[in-house]
């Protein structure tokens, strides 16, 4: 394989979370029953004519600004046309020439690597078509236009990645930045968010493009990362013998991980595409850009640098958390309840992390809310617990749903500080282990670890470590 180089191009389709569809007041919802929710509009009848939403403009022009992309002003709509039994009008409506986004970029980092360019051609809008649905039917196949006119983007990369992991890295900034901006939910199960893998290889070195397929719906990260590596070996393994690779649509079957071909690939000139003669090109005058410029939240690039300045996290830190704006904001939630960002940081990624993953819930699921943790932290601060009995107490937070104070003082956890107290384990500890004591006084200093280990688990951790190690100093000095 060392020889090769792979090339990739993504297309990806992201359904925009408007209320309506793009061109009709039909309702996007999802998961109706069938065939409840497509207009005349969205069937194409005679005489209808589409209105375009202006939100789903708003939407692509966020998108753009936030890849440094151009506007495009005018913008035009084209028909797309083709015949399939989910698009009863016989044609979409898309863009060709003058797509609402055109030039830009975003910047994707594999681990201690440094940032990689990646160029973005174009975003256009477009309509959504219908489902046909196989299983439903014996023998038939059912048509459910639910789907049609559901407004979709759809962004187009440069050939400009190389592997199946930096195709993976791009993606999840696509999806970061969709679901900051809040123009999609990128639930990619339920297909708010499809790519389409353009992938060939070419002898390394070489500056030209190889013939390429295209791999269309796939539906999820690992299947978009296993779908790419099938097709760069199945392409190697036929120009390692000779043959050529045929330009043509391939899909992925993720119970065989395989591609198999669907049919030749088709190009423009196929669809007839001609200016969409019932829409007038779109004007977005400065004005307008400015006003949704306005409205926009803050991106997870501007979020990390903001979280390494304002909270001295580390890059690392501020990376994990700025990917998803949700775990952003309940890490801030923690730190205005506590005050120490970097204790906050790891707790977040770390114990509460882990215990979303064991219970497969996303962070707006949690179980334990983030004035809870915030609190809990502030107790390892001011020393009524230590970082070891806080993760007993925060189980028992994700368990029960109780507040930290609760359980410290239902569950006798707090710290024993009290230093009579702890000298009295001292004692027994010393009378336990008589060898040990003698060991270390004949010049045995490696043992005071033993010791302080010995006295934690007498007070079933619940002794000031600090103070455990200041007072055993103390006594086997004397
Ligand atoms: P089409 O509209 O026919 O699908 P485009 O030229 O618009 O073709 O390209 C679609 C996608 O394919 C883009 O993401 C582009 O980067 C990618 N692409 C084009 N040529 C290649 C190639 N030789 N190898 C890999 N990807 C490619
Ligand atoms: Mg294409």
């Amino acid at each position: 394989m060392s020889n090769w180089e792979a090339v990739i191009g993504l297309e990806v389709h992201v359904q925009l979370a408007t209320k309506s569809k793009i061109f009709s007041g039909a309702s996007t919802l999802f998961g109706s029953p069938p065939n409840t929710q497509a207009c005349n509009i969205d069937l194409g009848m005679p005489g209808v004519l589409p209105v375009l939403n202006k939100e789903v403009l708003k939407m692509a022009i966020k998108f753009g600004l936030a890849i440094n992309a151009s506007i495009n002003s005018p913008t035009q709509f084209a028909r797309k046309n083709y015949f399939y039994p989910d698009l009863p009008k016989g044609y979409q409506i898309s863009q060709l020439d003058s797509p609402i986004v055109e030039g830009g970029f975003l910047q994707i980092e594999i681990g201690g690597e440094k940032p990689k360019k990646i160029g973005i051609t174009r975003a256009h809008l477009e309509e959504d078509a219908g489902k046909s649905l196989h299983e439903e039917f014996e023998n038939h196949s059912g048509i459910d236009l639910n789907r049609a006119g559901t407004p979709l983007l759809e962004i187009v990369s440069e050939p400009e990645l190389n592997t199946s992991e930096e195709a993976v890295s791009y993606l999840k900034k696509i999806h970061s930045i969709i679901r900051h901006l809040e123009i999609s939910d990128g639930n990619m199960a339920e297909g708010s968010m499809r790519c389409d893998a353009n992938v060939s290889v070419r002898k390394k070195g070489s500056d030209e493009l190889g013939t390429r397929t295209e791999t269309k719906n796939v539906n999820s990260f690992r299947f978009v990362e296993k779908a790419i590596n099938h097709e760069i070996k199945r392409q190697i393994k036929i120009l390692e013998s000779g043959e050529k690779i045929t330009q043509e649509t391939r899909l992925y079957d993720s119970q065989l991980d395989e591609t198999r071909s669907m049919r030749s690939k088709e190009f423009a000139n196929d669809y007839r595409y001609f200016p969409e003669p019932d829409l007038l090109p779109v004007v977005l005058d400065k004005k307008f850009i400015e006003s949704v410029k306005s409205e926009m939240p803050e991106l997870s690039e501007e979020k990390k640098n903001r979280l390494i300045t304002e909270y001295k996290l580390s890059d690392y830190d501020a990376d994990v958390l700025s990917v998803d704006p949700n775990l952003s904001k309940y890490f801030e939630e923690v730190v205005t309840n506590s005050s120490n960002p970097k204790l906050a940081a790891n707790w977040v990624m770390g114990d509460l992390s882990a215990f979303l993953n064991k219970d497969n819930l996303s962070i707006l699921d949690t179980r334990v809310d983030a004035t809870n943790l915030g609190t809990l932290l502030a107790r390892i601060e001011d020393s009524t617990i230590s970082g070891k009995i806080a993760k007993e107490v925060f189980e028992e937070m994700w368990l029960s749903e109780k507040g930290p104070d609760q359980i410290i003082e239902e569950k006798g956890l707090k710290q024993v500080t009290d230093s009579t107290e702890i000298e009295k384990v001292i004692d027994q500890v010393f009378e336990e282990n008589p060898t040990q004591l003698q060991q270390y006084k004949s010049g045995k200093e490696k043992l005071f670890g033993f010791f302080v280990g010995q006295v934690m688990k007498v007070s079933r951790g619940k002794a000031n470590p600090e103070q455990v190690n200041k007072l055993l100093k103390k006594r086997l000095e004397e």
